[in-house]
């Protein structure tokens, strides 16, 4: 039995939709973007769909369409997959981080609304609030407070009820980084919806997979086109193969990719329920390993789209001696995540130290991803519950 950490879930009917787009000569922005598009529209309910070669991509373009300049301020969250930081220093703005919620890992909607009413106070209040080194981004001047970067962190949608009262008192954009929660939803209404803009992703681990890929959703017409535009180098609509509005990106993704696409997205309620029932094997087999925190739903969620399993280890555990330990045993793990203020390049250039961001940084240390897809056997999930109970006993401090 070779227990993989993650496996995407792919059938004939997949494959031959992505064979029957080489047989044609049209490889990107044909029929199948067009579809693929449509879909998610339908999905969600939002009135435009824009696909995207990644969910970075798309999380780019959201930035450049809230209007985000050099030395504005996004409001975000250190615990998360890099790139919904890295988004918003690609325009040169600043990321300021809000620590998280420690049962969810999502956005701390309190002490979101104290950092958004110091930054607005300005002066000293704000000074507070920023991190300990700014790079000059906009030779001195200091952009004002644009939007908020929630992401739904494994699945489970971030509080969006407060964070829309905060956006809508603050006139913020709401960027929601749905690349983990496709098909969850938040007190009934579905996860990419739940702010101004919703991005999704398709990387092989993600719930649907079209190799790389995204799409962003959105209600806003205008938004819509300028995203349009600048995935396809800055063209808007009328200009000419040779003509650019606007500075874009080669941010297209290509047909075989969107027909792969449109195929796992017609089966995305069973992809959904079987990474559920998985995740049901889960919490089963650990119910009796103490020393382990089986991930925590909260009520707003009132459906969570499995992404990956992620426990918490007791603080008598050493995890990172765990996570070897677990790995000679043929069970492969990952701390997930690491806090995004402690990663090298943000370090040097914002300063960030060690306790900055304390529950973010508890969840760091005691968070495991345990190998986890739709494609689990019972067998192997108890194999790796057994395999993980062997293990604690030798991985105490
Ligand atoms: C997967 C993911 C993304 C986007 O990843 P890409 O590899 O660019 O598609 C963004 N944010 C989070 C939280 C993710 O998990």
């Amino acid at each position: 039995m070779k227990i993989r950490m993650s496996s995407p879930d792919l059938t004939e009917a997949d494959r031959q939709a992505v064979e029957a787009v080489v047989n044609t000569p049209n490889l990107s922005m044909g029929p199948n973007i067009d579809a693929f598009e449509k879909a998610f529209c339908e999905l969600t309910g939002a009135k435009h769909a824009i696909g995207v070669n990644s969910g970075t991509a798309g999380l780019h373009l959201c930035i450049r369409a809230a209007d985000i300049n050099p030395g504005d301020i996004v409001i975000t969250t250190p615990f998360s997959f890099v790139s919904s930081t890295n988004v918003i220093l690609f325009e040169k703005a600043i990321p300021v981080f809000v620590d998280v919620d420690l049962i969810t890992g999502n956005i701390d909607v309190d002490l979101l609304a104290q950092a958004v009413e110091d930054l607005s106070l300005g002066g000293e209040s704000a000074r507070r609030r920023l991190p300990r080194r700014v790079p000059d981004f906009n030779q001195g001047q200091s952009g004002s407070v644009k939007a908020i970067l929630p992401v739904d962190v494994f699945g489970q949608p971030a509080d969006y009820d407060p964070i829309n009262v905060i956006a809508k008192q603050y006139d913020l954009k709401i960027i929601e980084d749905s690349c983990e929660a496709l098909g969850g939803e938040y007190q009934g209404r579905y996860a990419g919806t739940l702010g101004d803009y919703g991005v999704f992703a398709f990387y092989p681990n993600k719930q649907i997979t079209t190799g790389e890929g995204g799409m962003i959703i959105t209600d806003d017409d205008e938004a819509a086109d300028f995203m349009r535009a600048l995935r396809n180098q800055g063209r808007a609509p009328g200009d000419t193969w040779l003509q650019h509005t606007f500075l874009g990106y080669n941010y297209r993704l290509d047909e075989m990719s969107a027909a792969l696409g449109l195929s796992q997205l017609k089966r995305l309620e069973s992809l959904l329920a079987k990474r559920a029932r998985v995740a049901d094997w889960y919490a089963e087999h650990l119910k009796n390993i103490e020393e382990v925190t089986p991930p925590q739903l909260v009520e707003n969620t009132t459906k969570v789209s499995w992404f990956v399993y992620v426990i918490k280890v007791d603080e008598k555990i050493d995890r990172d001696r765990l996570a070897v330990i677990l790995e000679e045993k043929g069970v492969p793990v990952r701390p997930y995540f690491a806090p995004i203020h402690t990663q090298p390049y943000m370090v040097k250039m914002f300063g960030y130290q060690q306790g900055d961001f304390p529950v973010t940084e508890d969840l760091g240390n005691r968070s495991l991803a345990l190998p986890f897809s739709g494609r689990m056997s019972e067998e192997e999930v108890l194999t790796v519950c057994q395999r993980l109970a062997e293990a604690l006993v030798s991985a105490k401090r």
